[in-house]
């Protein structure tokens, strides 16, 4: 396979002192996969919000046939719908099945309750904060012990809040210049949540209902996927 045509590497990310991280990360290209679901994933921080966004450059799939008019049916669908989430909260396959089958195990519906539970991965709500201006920025601070759930230091990108939790950060990073960018760059906090930005701190007004999740996802597809 050409290195144009070839699939973004998964590995181990690197954590600025040369030692590996322990989160797992999809390495190489990212706006490709942006391109190849057709729709901006927001996957690079601000860059997504400028003209240099690659899918505003090149609207077309990457790789050498990637103009090419395809018709996606059926199982095509199903598969890039899943693809799409998987990358959207920046999940490798064996997570997101496990979430999955966590789903299916919980009462009320599954495809809402999965995408709910996606929502409520404390890198996501770090990142819907504005504490950090990309999912994988948010991983990071989490993973280095930046955030404090209730007064308690959580270090689990996955860690899922509830209704009430507060979210804040170590005082060691509250003047820190990236973050405190970020939070001045922040876009649209949902009604779900609440930032004191001044304080900064967060809360969890209520948990997420489907209505919130504004991304343009069909989950019954990815249940129909996985119930084969
Ligand atoms: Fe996707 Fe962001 Fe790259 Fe645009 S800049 S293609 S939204 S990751």
């Amino acid at each position: 396979m050409p290195p144009s045509q070839a699939a973004p590497r998964v590995g181990k990310g690197f954590n600025g002192n040369g030692k590996g991280s322990n989160l797992a990360r999809i390495r190489g290209p990212v706006c490709r996969l942006c391109r190849r679901e057709g729709m901006k994933l927001f996957l690079k921080g601000d860059r997504c919000f400028s003209e240099k966004c690659a899918v505003e450059k090149r609207r077309f799939a990457p790789g050498q046939h990637g103009k090419r008019r395809t018709k996606v049916q059926g199982y095509g669908i199903q598969l890039r719908e899943k693809q799409k989430v998987k990358r959207i909260y920046g999940m490798l396959e064996n997570q997101f099945r496990l979430v999955y089958q966590k789903a299916v195990r919980s009462r009320g519906v599954t495809g809402e309750v999965l995408l709910q539970m996606l929502e409520r991965r404390l890198d996501n709500v770090v990142l819907k904060l504005g504490f950090a201006s990309s999912r994988w920025q948010a991983r990071q601070i989490i993973s280095h012990g930046h955030i404090r759930v209730n007064g308690r230091k959580v270090d689990i990108p996955s860690y899922g809040v509830k209704a009430g939790d507060v979210i804040t950060l170590r005082d060691r990073i509250r003047k820190n210049a990236f973050l405190l960018a970020a939070v001045e760059h922040t876009r649209g906090i949902p009604e779900w949540l609440s930032l004191d930005a001044d304080a900064l701190k967060g809360t969890v007004v209520s948990l997420p209902v489907r209505e919130s999740i504004t991304l343009p996802i069909q989950e019954q597809m990815i249940i129909e996927l996985y119930s084969k």
